[in-house]
């Protein structure tokens, strides 16, 4: 924790004081979220948990993540454009894992039939811990990358007025001019109208393809409203609407009751349960189109756990990213240990170490959204049970990233006001556009720091796990 706090975090008084004014800044700021009692309304909202003071990050893994982004974005655009490698990379996972299964025959589906998209919009957030080694040097070690509905980046831009405001209030003005601006929802929203532009349709609007319970609606219009600043018209559909008013016309442009779309930008369709026959066909409708997927289906494939791990292999980056040694080398110093649980001596020999040292790992299946891994005693009896049957190829293994806890205070509607030790997920926000084989817009666009208290091995914002924070550069 930074020096900084130490003398105002054990303050029983000034900490109370400096939280009743922090719910209100984040009301002021618009840090919302809809409550999970009324998920379909905006006529009763709470704010977004956050923390209530900043958490100190280490300036130079902070400026690692940001110039590393750029890297990242043309890798995963790399990967979404490399047949033979996503082939090669999820054939043992398919054959295990239904809904990757799934995704995967709709990538190949269209692409037989041919891609009618020329203009590719990525919007992605790498994820970070602060990997404390046994020397005490902190490292910067990715968790994963999210290449679809990867969200936050609304609310977010949000949060450091309020700590800054906090920061004031406890007596500490000159750290409160040190919270670095940040605005990913300006930069999403940069990304998507240069797509919506070089679509080059006037009429054509943007469609967010949104959740059935949209609590974190205020993170999207944040997002929304920065296009309608630029006078680009935005629509929120979901996947039945889709279905009930999609249709494609002859040279595949993409009309929703008439209405043509330049953009899909999905904040959905990430996991399995969203699903229904009708929605697989709504899926498939979109991706054969000529609209601007966000993410189209091979870039949510470049996002998978899998391909993660089939990144660490040595020689593998430079495969993909041939001439780019520098950005290579920024990439791999980032990578924590990946496993492979593919059939064969290699995963027999990880799985058995895994076995009998569980606190070292994590064990991942290819789900997103929080709440899927699997730690400790538990991921020892999974590995038990599936360690000798094909499932096992379901999941990679990762080392466990273990960072230093810090002392925060987690503050969230209805809850007591409470000290707990912290640990802190920092992630970066990329943006690239493509048009045919031109890259033509590559950025990092601001940051995320979530923070959760320790007892929490798993979970972010959405799952009410983590919180909203903002670093504080040390
Ligand atoms: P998801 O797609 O569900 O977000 P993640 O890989 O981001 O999956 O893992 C979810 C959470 O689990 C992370 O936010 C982090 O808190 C924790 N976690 C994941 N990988 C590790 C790791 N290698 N070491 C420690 N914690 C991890
Ligand atoms: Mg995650």
């Amino acid at each position: 924790m930074a020096a900084g706090w130490q003398d105002v975090v054990r303050d029983a008084a000034a900490v109370r004081e400096a939280a009743a004014v922090a719910v209100d800044a984040a009301l002021l700021a618009g840090v919302l979220m809809r409550t999970g009692e009324q998920p379909h309304s905006s006529d009763v909202v709470n704010y977004a948990p956050f923390t209530l003071l900043p958490s100190a990050v280490p300036r130079a893994l902070f400026e690692q993540a940001c110039a590393v982004q750029q890297d990242f974005n043309l890798l995963v655009d790399a990967v979404s454009q490399n047949k033979e490698f996503l082939e090669q990379t999820l054939a043992s996972t398919i054959k295990v894992d239904d809904f990757t299964a799934r995704l995967f025959r709709i990538y190949m589906q269209v692409l037989e039939e041919g891609l009618a998209q020329t203009v590719f919009l990525g919007i992605n957030r790498s994820d970070y811990m602060f990997d404390c080694g046994l020397d005490g040097k902190a490292a910067l070690r990715q968790i994963e990358i999210n290449t679809i509905a990867a969200s936050f980046g609304g609310l977010t831009s949000r949060t450091a007025d309020v700590h800054r405001l906090v920061l004031k209030v406890l007596g500490k003005t000159e750290e409160a001019s040190h919270l670095l601006p940040n605005n990913p929802a300006k930069g999403l929203a940069l990304g998507i109208a240069k797509a919506w532009e070089l679509y080059g349709s006037q009429r054509a609007v943007v469609m967010f393809l949104v959740e059935e319970v949209q609590r974190n609606i205020f993170d999207q219009r944040c997002v929304e409203n920065e296009l309608w600043n630029r006078n680009i018209r935005v629509v929120r559909k979901r996947f039945r609407d889709v279905f009930e008013q999609g249709s494609l016309d002859a040279s595949r442009r993409l009309y929703m009751d008439g209405q043509e779309v330049a953009v899909v930008y999905y904040r959905e369709g990430y996991v399995p349960q969203v699903y229904n026959q009708q929605n697989w066909e709504a899926r498939l409708l979109l991706e054969r189109s000529r609209a601007v997927k966000c993410p189209d289906i091979a870039t949510q494939l470049a996002g998978t756990k899998k391909v993660q791990q089939e990144l660490s292999r040595p020689g593998m980056l430079e495969k993909l990213l041939p001439g780019h040694p520098e950005a290579i080398a920024r990439i791999r110093a980032t990578f924590a240990g990946l496993y492979s649980l593919d059939e064969g001596e290699e995963g027999d020999r990880i799985a058995a170490t895994a076995i009998a040292d569980p606190d070292r790992f994590v064990l991942k299946p290819q789900r997103e959204g929080g709440g899927n891994n699997l730690y400790g005693e538990e991921l020892r009896e999974v590995l038990e049970k599936v360690k000798d049957s094909p499932e096992r190829t379901s999941y990679i293994l990762m080392d466990k990233i273990r960072p230093q806890p810090a002392l925060n205070y987690l503050l969230r509607a209805h809850s007591p006001l409470q000290m707990s030790e912290c640990i802190s997920e920092l992630g970066i926000f990329g943006v690239y556009v493509r048009q045919g084989q031109e890259l033509v817009l590559n950025e990092a666009a601001g940051h995320l720091l979530r923070t959760k208290a320790i007892e929490h091995a798993d979970g972010g914002v959405a799952a009410g796990v983590a919180v909203l924070d903002t670093p504080y550069l040390v």
